[in-house]
């Protein structure tokens, strides 16, 4: 009958959120795990200054090898890393490895190298941020000013008093903040003006298909107009060709990332990306 139907569907539909689940929560005992046991890596995607041509930094990206060579998907970590609360220890060993390594590199003869370090809106509202942020700073060496955190908008627009008081102390360190994903989230732009962001990083929806669909041109040239009119400087996510590579330097934007230089690497190998750049 179709009660009867009905009631398979729905423990059809129960069984699958069910194994969801399950599957969810087993992975989110597998990151506490691998978290003590030092399983996570941090790779780095070199940032490339179109103008000149030149490395002038990398993005710290969470890694997690497993056995048979392959990777779990970063976002789906940090996901449940932030469902769970785990993204405080997490991204706290993010920072605080990231400074290291940056440091290695400026004392390996690199000294302008900059490190870019992802954060999570959670990790804002707890409020040991800028101790955290000052623990692995002082740790490591590394001076505020080679240190950049990407935020994104969705935390931006969150225009807390706690927030925001958190963005300007840490702004008053010499840190900068890039925005990142831009235009993926909110049409409302206001936050734009109360934050001093330094750069805006064009999401790489908008540049994969930038050589082409025309489509994309206008939006991208718009948001390189904006961003210059507010003295941001932008970068260009995910760039895999030389015509895009092209195409973003005719339109003014000032730096890039992307697979045609480079997917992350890990810290000695970004190393000898810096030297062989030289
Ligand atoms: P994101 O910060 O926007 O990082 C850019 C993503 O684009 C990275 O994916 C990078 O590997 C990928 N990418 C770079 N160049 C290219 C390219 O030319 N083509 C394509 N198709 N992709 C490219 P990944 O490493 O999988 O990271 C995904 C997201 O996970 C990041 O997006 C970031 O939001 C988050 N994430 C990664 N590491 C961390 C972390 O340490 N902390 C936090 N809070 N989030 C992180
Ligand atoms: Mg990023
Ligand atoms: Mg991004
Ligand atoms: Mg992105």
């Amino acid at each position: 009958s179709a009660k009867e139907q009905g009631r398979n569907t729905w423990r059809f539909y129960s069984d699958v959120m069910d194994q969801a689940n399950t599957d969810k929560f087993n992975l989110l005992q597998r990151i506490r795990d691998a978290l003590k046991n030092n399983e996570f890596k941090l790779y780095y995607q070199p940032k490339i200054d179109l103008q000149h041509q030149q490395v002038q930094g990398a993005e710290a990206l969470l890694r997690w090898p497993q056995n048979d060579g392959s990777f779990i998907n970063p976002a789906e970590v940090i996901e449940l890393a932030e469902y769970s609360g785990l993204i405080l220890e997490l991204g706290a060993w993010v920072l605080q490895q990231a400074c290291n390594d940056c440091q290695q590199w400026r004392q390996l003869g690199f000294p302008d190298v900059k490190v870019a370090v992802n954060l999570s809106p959670i990790q804002f509202r707890d409020g040991r941020l800028e101790h955290t942020v000052l623990d692995a700073l002082r740790q490591s060496g590394l001076p505020p000013s080679a240190l950049e955190l990407e935020l994104t908008e969705s935390l931006l627009i969150d225009n807390s008093d706690f927030v925001q008081q958190q963005l300007s102390s840490l702004g008053a360190l010499g840190i900068s903040f890039a925005i990142d994903d831009f235009g993926t989230g909110y049409s409302n732009l206001g936050y734009l003006r109360q934050f001093n962001a330094s750069s805006l990083k064009v999401d790489k929806s908008f540049i994969s298909s930038l050589s082409i669909s025309l489509r994309d041109e206008p939006l991208v040239r718009a948001i390189i107009q904006l961003a210059k009119s507010l003295e941001l400087s932008t970068v260009a996510e995910g760039v895999e060709d030389d015509a895009t590579f092209q195409l973003l330097k005719q339109l003014g934007c000032d730096a890039a990332q992307g697979y045609l230089w480079s997917a992350a690497l890990p810290p000695d190998q970004f190393t000898r990306y810096l030297q062989k750049q030289r």
